[in-house]
């Protein structure tokens, strides 16, 4: 079966024939792969083609594909019992090994995907400090709950209106959004309405909207600012959470917010996520607290045990020193290629994840991204997928490496991609 002919039987009962939208290729158009199998750093199409993965599956597969120890764990998992709805001993591994690696989380809840992650978070927030008011940035991404959903209303520093059609305003204006990397633009909102805010949420690396740094200081800043007005911070970890180091983002700049969401590489590639922080504020969940919280399928033993396997490897072999040093070499062999092609490339990187940017200058701010030239991402995106490499199916998606990404992998990926971006060139 092609690709082209399941997309078409897909679209005749799934809407769009995905069940994630970024999968439908709709911002660099053509087919999308249907994936049958996938190894290492390989993905293998429903035509036997294989690719090089850059997207491992949004994140979770920093080891690469079909770990043998994963597997091995999973396979044995499996034989006894995928599902119980009682508390396993494996749940309490988990939590005691987060809490462990992310020391601002005295304790955890265990959920199935980043969204639930959030969602549960800013519902905790709103219970612990009688306020209705989140602030999210422009540009970050936190699951598509409701009132996380929001995009700016008109004019700087206003309530949120809806992102998508289905959210009642009423909750989008529950929501403000802020400008990314811009504390003043905080500062200067909180002085308004901080005593009403109950949560600031932010990605302390932004990863949504392809990839963007935080200028030193901004998250030290909405530290200072949230205490300073009896607002919790709230870091989705969810993409950044074991991607440069075993633990948190947070623990690299020594910032601790009051909780924290994870999700994606915790999973190893099963629907898991989390969310924890301060035990006062953690203990507000039912059955102890007041805030109902809960889930048939939180903290599955198949799920829970993919993710330990998955922790374990990466505590033993610490990977990320290597995982830096391959991304490195890999971004710096685009940036030359694209210069000896006349073509202006900014990348954003942060240890294994990356940002491709058809950009004359720098881009750290919301605007920035979506003033580069996203046509020139399609064209080059579907020029390397020609050549066996498989990039973000959008410009506001990040590339990852994993630790299967051998040397040989990275040096065909950066032939590649001096191909592409001489025929970048003359297309353009
Ligand atoms: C992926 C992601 C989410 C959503 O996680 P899902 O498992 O897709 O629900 C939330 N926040 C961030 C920062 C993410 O990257």
């Amino acid at each position: 079966m092609k690709n082209a002919e399941l997309f078409e039987r897909a679209k005749a009962h799934i809407p769009s024939g995905v069940n994630s939208p970024v999968r439908a290729f709709g911002k660099v158009g053509g087919t999308p792969r249907f994936i049958r199998e996938a190894k290492g750093p390989y993905l293998v199409d429903a035509e036997g083609k294989r690719y090089i993965d850059h997207v491992l599956s949004w994140g979770p597969m920093i080891l690469g594909h079909s770990h043998p120890e994963v597997v091995e764990a999973v396979s044995r998992q499996a034989g006894r019992g995928m599902s119980f709805g009682a508390p396993t001993e494996l749940e309490v591994e988990m939590a005691e090994r987060l809490c462990a690696a992310v020391p601002s989380m005295d304790k955890v809840r265990l959920v199935n995907s980043g969204t639930e992650a959030t969602m549960s978070a800013v519902r905790l927030a709103r219970a612990f400090t009688s306020r209705d008011l989140v602030v999210k940035f422009e540009g970050c991404y936190h699951g598509h709950v409701d009132s996380l959903l929001a995009k700016a209303g008109s004019g700087a520093l206003t309530f949120g209106v809806p992102d998508t059609s289905g959210v009642p305003g009423a909750i989008a204006s529950t929501t403000a959004v802020l400008p990314y990397n811009d504390a003043e633009a905080l500062r200067t909102f909180m002085a308004a309405h901080g005593s009403r805010v109950a949560a600031v949420i932010v990605e302390p690396v932004a990863g949504n909207m392809n990839v963007v740094l935080p200028r030193e200081g901004f998250l030290e800043s909405l530290r200072e600012i949230t205490r300073e007005h009896g607002a919790l911070l709230i870091f989705d970890e969810v993409i950044t959470g074991f991607r440069f180091r075993y633990g948190g983002y947070q623990d690299m700049e020594g910032i601790r917010p009051d909780l924290t969401c994870l999700g994606k590489i915790i999973g190893g590639g099963m629907p898991v996520g989390a969310f924890g922080g301060r035990a006062d504020i953690m203990s507000l969940l039912a059955p102890e607290g007041p805030v109902y919280q809960a889930g048939t399928l939180a903290g599955n033993p198949l799920a829970v045990t993919a993710g330990l396997a998955t922790l374990t490897i990466l505590k033993r072999e610490n990977p990320y020193p290597a995982l830096d040093r391959s991304l490195a070499g890999l971004a710096a062999g685009m940036e030359e290629s694209a210069r000896d092609a006349g073509i202006a490339l900014k990348v954003n990187r942060l240890g294994s994840m990356a940002g491709l940017f058809f950009s004359e200058g720098p881009v750290e701010t919301f605007e920035q991204v979506m003033a580069c030239d996203a046509q020139k991402y399609a064209r080059f995106f579907h020029l390397m997928l020609d050549q066996g490499v498989y990039l973000a199916p959008s410009p506001f998606e990040a590339m990852f490496v994993s630790a299967a990404h051998t040397p040989d992998v990275l040096d065909a990926v950066a032939t590649a991609a001096r191909t592409c971006m001489a025929r970048l060139s003359q297309k353009a």
